[in-house]
């Protein structure tokens, strides 16, 4: 992999922050696009702009051709079947709040019960106390030990007859931890139990196969792997989505309308109300070819890098506490140093250019079980270095000795 010349397709990264070059090591919140993509936007925008599937004309069929391109692309990146299982959101949050508003209204009664982790996103918490409120399901929580991985057998103990889904990240945005979901999905339909996957985290890092893992949902976005923001997926087994009904009403997603009774749209256009980001799933699909063709096995294979590069010298930095230390961990650093708050070590590291996110990272119940408010993160992409590792290590080392 030829980390500078792929730098040169990412323009942001020649800028600078404070009169110093950017180092970009927030890739968890979300990734910086390549050059065609961008150019997919206002490519489309300025020669084809059309609304899709509705016109007989030239530029709308034209339109609806890159749009339903573009769900292939997806459909080819992750293997699914059929186009009929790749369904467009506005991201991985709107993805989780479509299916578990779904799934939920039609699978699911008082007393019923959902598994999530206690390493979960908000977005894959709030949406099923949202739906505890109205229907007074119950959620039950996987815990982890303290390197950060999920206990499988504790896992196994959660499933009874009341048990109707489980819905679990693949890749954790805070500590980094690779779940082995593919076992964790065998053993619920074991149980007879669907499985829905946060693939958010794992999508832009690892090959993620639908018919391999045997995963029934997989939600995802698109700006977290070099796409536009406001685009997501939704993938879901056809036999399951069939049975599901539709999320919004509206435009596109009707077969047939009329005040007595309105039946919809084939899948996947029934979980698709109003007018789609058309633009925005061309620019994806651009994304997506992107990574493909630096490879995606190349792209894990330099942030592994990355990551234990950066671990072993930060492990050798006084007073470093790294939280996530799982045996399969992706390029997510999550960290603290001493009593230096996470607040003040991320805006001092910004002063020296170098891009961190710090808080909470959305996952208020997993900071509960480390006993933190908060952390440090840093987060891998393709285009980062060795020398932006040795930065940030050189960046830390300097405020911890200012405190
Ligand atoms: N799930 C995980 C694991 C995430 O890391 C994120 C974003 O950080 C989300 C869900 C939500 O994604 P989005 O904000 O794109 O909807």
């Amino acid at each position: 992999m030829d980390i500078q010349r792929i730098r040169q397709d990412f323009p942001i990264l020649d800028r600078t922050v404070y009169g110093k070059p950017l180092v970009y090591l927030d890739n968890g919140a979300t990734t910086q696009k390549p050059r065609m993509v961008v150019e997919a936007i206002t490519d489309e925008y300025y020669s084809v702009n059309a609304n899709v599937h509705r016109g007989v004309h030239y530029l709308s069929q034209q339109a609806t051709e890159l749009h339903e391109g573009s769900r292939e692309t997806v459909r080819r990146y992750i293997n699914a079947r059929s186009t009929s299982e790749i369904i467009f959101t506005r991201g991985t949050t709107e993805g989780i709040n479509l299916l578990v508003a779904s799934f939920g209204q039609e699978f699911m009664q008082e007393g019923d019960e959902v598994i999530i982790s206690v390493m979960e996103h908000h977005s894959n918490i709030v949406p099923w106390q949202l739906l505890q409120a109205r229907k007074g399901i119950k959620i039950k929580v996987v815990p982890m030990n303290d390197k950060g991985e999920l206990l499988l057998d504790e896992y196994e103990k959660l499933f009874t007859e009341r048990t109707k889904i489980v819905s679990i990240m693949q890749v954790s945005n805070v500590l980094g931890t690779i779940n082995p979901i593919k076992e964790m999905i065998a053993t619920a339909h074991k149980h007879g139990v669907p499985f829905m996957v946060d693939a958010a985290q794992s999508i832009p890092h690892m090959k993620v196969d639908v018919q391999d893992l045997d995963a029934d949902f997989i939600v995802f976005s698109a700006h977290k792997v070099y796409g536009p923001t406001g685009i997501g997926v939704v993938y879901g087994k056809e036999e399951w989505l069939d049975r599901l009904p539709p999320y919004q009403g509206g435009g596109e997603m009707i077969k047939q309308v009329s005040f007595e009774k309105t039946t919809f749209a084939d899948l996947p256009f029934k979980f698709e109300a109003g007018t789609p980001d058309y633009i925005g799933t061309t620019a994806f699909a651009k994304a997506l070819d992107y990574v493909k063709g630096i490879g995606i096995e190349n792209i894990a294979a330099h942030e592994h890098f990355l990551l234990e590069y950066a671990t072993e010298q930060m492990k050798e930095i006084p007073g470093m506490r790294i939280f996530g230390e799982a045996a399969n961990k992706g390029g997510v650093i999550s960290f603290l140093v001493g009593d230096i708050h996470h607040f003040d070590m991320g805006t001092l590291l910004d002063r020296l250019g170098i891009a961190v996110r710090t808080g909470h990272h959305c996952a208020q119940p997993l900071m509960q079980r480390l006993g933190v408010e908060g952390t440090i993160r840093a987060s891998f992409g393709m285009y980062n270095t060795r020398e932006e590792v040795d930065t940030l290590v050189a960046g830390i080392k300097r405020v911890s000795q200012m405190f």
